[in-house]
């Protein structure tokens, strides 16, 4: 089976990690959709570290759910599987998922690159740092690894996606915990479950995808992901 999954911010909900949208999202009062973009940076780059240290020190206290363990359980059992998920954390890894069979499209929270030259590297331990990092090649001011509002996806994991897309159609196209706010998530399922494909939305609520689903599940990604994995493992060994 060639299966491609889906996964936005619904899914890391479910470990603790609070989305942009909603109450929830907010810190210190302040909306996340306007502090993850290059606007906020450049007006205040200590504001957007502080936001950004707090975001992955919660993220490093947080854990895989049932969700990330289903999807990581799918991969390991499929030959031609693509999980492209927009969330910066690391809980689809920590569930299992190597690297080279998943696309981090929104980059990586871990990632502190220079917002000048190509430097970057990993700080996934506790920073020590309380300021704004320097770039050790060009001393320009380092920003986290992510893609912020209003600018492009990074180019390499973009062809990756249409690399796998381009190759041939998916038999199972899942998405699930994303409300398919950008465009280019519907346009990837879509492209995906192209002849006839099953295409599966796992979401409590309707979205602009819902209409294109061949199967609805209205329910969390943590209680629905499990047992549509399972059903998924058991056809295909029935199918043999
Ligand atoms: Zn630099």
């Amino acid at each position: 089976m060639r299966i491609l999954v889906l996964t936005g911010a619904g899914v890391s909900a479910e470990s603790g990690i609070p989305t942009f949208r909603g109450k929830d999202g907010y810190w210190r009062n302040l909306d996340p959709t306007k502090l993850a973009t290059p606007e906020a940076f450049a007006r205040d780059p200590q504001l957007v570290w502080e936001w950004y240290r707090e975001r992955r020190k919660r993220i490093r206290n947080a854990r895989p759910n049932a969700a990330h363990e289903a999807i990581a359980r799918l991969a390991q059992h499929t030959d031609d599987f693509l999980l492209v998920t927009q969330n910066v954390d690391d809980l689809h890894a920590r569930a299992g998922i190597p690297a080279q069979r998943m696309v981090q499209i929104h980059g990586d929270i871990f990632i502190t690159r220079c917002s000048r030259c190509d430097f970057e590297r990993y700080d996934y331990e506790q920073e020590q740092e309380k300021g704004i990092p320097k770039c050790s090649q060009c001393t320009s001011l380092m920003r986290p690894g992510v893609v912020w509002f209003g600018e492009q996806l990074s180019w390499n994991e973009l062809q990756r996606v249409h690399d796998f897309l381009d190759c041939e159609a998916c038999d199972v196209v899942i998405v699930a915990g994303t409300t398919a706010t950008f465009g280019y998530i519907m346009d990837w399922a879509l492209q995906g479950s192209r002849d006839l494909g099953e295409l599966i939305e796992v979401n409590p609520e309707e979205t602009p995808l819902s209409r294109f689903a061949t199967r609805l599940v209205r329910e969390p990604a943590a209680i629905a992901l499990p047992r549509i994995v399972e059903g998924l493992l058991d056809s295909r060994c029935s199918r043999l």
